[in-house]
């Protein structure tokens, strides 16, 4: 019987922990035989001591454990690719990248998660599509994998349900951002979904768990030892989150933004990490291209038109409907104008998602119902000149009340002044 208050003590004393007690501490919880109440205790425990890298396989590998597996390049009898992101605003990256890659004719099978505190999630976002299904049997999923080239779902019910459990009370405990917590949740799932090769989408900034680019390397670090581990090839892309990515923050507007990307018409910061990832990936895939024709390859995807016809495809094989009419529109759209003239110096990203969520576009407790209409456009990004009086954003909201007050939160989200930013690159780095 694992005696949890004697580890929570060890760990808030600054001892180093066996893999041994960590697993049984996990699986124990997984069970239900240890209390929300003693984990608790012990991620706070770890938010201040760390765990040290063995400690921090051992998380990890005790999480995989706690529930099934899936070989996914097995079963498929090809190399699988798959991407995951760390979180951020307006962050519709994979439901742009998945059709290119599988156009290219590599397989993508991902589960995707929903959205969190400021952050979007992936499933929200295509739940906004009419008929839409995210939850699709293990067996459903690999068959549409296999004929279709692509499918996202939800996390199946027994895939690492020790994080399920530890995600939700990190995320009412103040544990969420904690380098190793992080990279053993997003590592557990990664590795029990199967795929052969993993793009990993750090987010650094305002709007992301890691703030800083020091920290964010150290996390992308940590994934990619924990894949290594695992057998899996990793790449990690440490990207720009200090404003909103792309323009639309909100569900149904990102998907007419992926779709708009999808016909190449996607704003640049959206499209550049989009092609970026999907580089690596197409590199990482049994295709044996370099990054550079990798690009290439996605480039013209885009250009031919068959990556819009693998959304729709992929789209409608999970019972959507894929016309972008079809998609739900907010009653109200109201225009945030500039007051002054001059350069948009910053856009606070965590503002922005704050303002969305409060129109409806995120949860605030588990229960809440999404409303896939409304959301942000933020038309103004960062270094773009601006008069006063212009259209910097625009709010799509249920009612007068509700665009009112986002249009005030959006306004002072917004940074304008004289000066010119510093341009900055959406990838800042790479590490591989
Ligand atoms: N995404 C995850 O899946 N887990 C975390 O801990 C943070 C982001």
């Amino acid at each position: 019987m694992v005696h949890a208050a004697e580890l929570i003590r060890r760990k808030r004393d600054g001892e180093r922990l066996a893999a041994d007690e960590i697993a049984e501490l996990v699986l124990a919880y997984a069970r239900g035989d240890v209390p929300d109440y003693q984990l608790a205790a012990f991620c706070m425990a770890v938010y201040f001591r760390g765990l040290n890298g063995a400690e921090t396989f051992a998380l990890t590998d005790a999480m995989i454990r706690s529930g099934e597996t899936i070989e996914l390049g097995r079963e498929i009898g090809r190399k699988v690719v798959d991407k995951h992101s760390t979180g951020g605003v307006g962050d519709k990256t994979s439901l742009a990248v998945g059709p290119i890659v599988a156009a290219c004719g590599v397989p993508f099978g991902k589960m995707s998660g929903r959205g969190l505190g400021h952050t979007g999630g992936t499933l929200d976002k295509l739940e906004s599509i009419p008929g839409f299904r995210v939850e699709l049997t293990t067996e459903e999923f690999l068959n549409q994998v296999r004929d279709v080239g692509l499918a996202i779902i939800g996390q199946s019910a027994n895939l690492v349900p020790a994080d399920k459990l530890l995600y939700g009370l990190r995320d009412v405990t103040a544990t969420v951002d904690n380098v190793s917590l992080i990279a053993a949740s997003i590592m557990s799932k990664k590795i029990a979904a199967g795929a052969d090769a993993i793009v990993l989408d750090v987010k650094v900034g305002d709007g992301a768990f890691m703030k800083t680019l020091e920290d964010a390397r150290e996390l992308a670090q940590m994934m990619l030892e924990l894949g290594r581990h695992a057998g899996r090839e990793v790449a990690c892309v440490l990207t720009d989150m200090d404003q909103p990515l792309g323009q639309a923050v909100g569900n149904a507007l990102e998907i007419r933004e992926t779709l708009a990307t999808l016909r190449g018409e996607g704003p640049p910061d959206f499209t550049e990490l989009v092609l970026s990832a999907c580089a690596h990936l197409l590199a990482f895939s049994d295709l044996e291209l370099d990054e550079g024709a990798g690009r290439e390859r996605a480039a013209g995807a885009v250009q031919d038109g068959s990556a819009l016809a693998m959304y729709e495809r992929w789209i409608a094989a999970q019972g959507g409907d894929p016309a972008e009419d079809a998609l739900p529109a907010a009653p109200v759209v109201r225009e945030v104008a500039a007051e002054t003239s001059g350069f948009v110096r910053a856009i606070g990203a965590v503002a922005v998602g704050m303002a969305a969520l409060r129109l409806g576009a995120g949860r605030r407790t588990k229960e809440e119902e999404i409303d896939h209409a409304v959301g942000v456009r933020c038309l103004k990004k960062r270094g773009d000149s601006v008069a006063a009086g212009e259209v910097l954003a625009e709010i799509h909201a249920r009612d007068e009340a509700a665009a009112e007050q986002a249009c005030a939160e959006v306004l002072a989200a917004y940074d304008v002044g004289a000066e010119a930013p510093e341009s900055q690159p959406i990838v800042l780095e790479t590490i591989a």
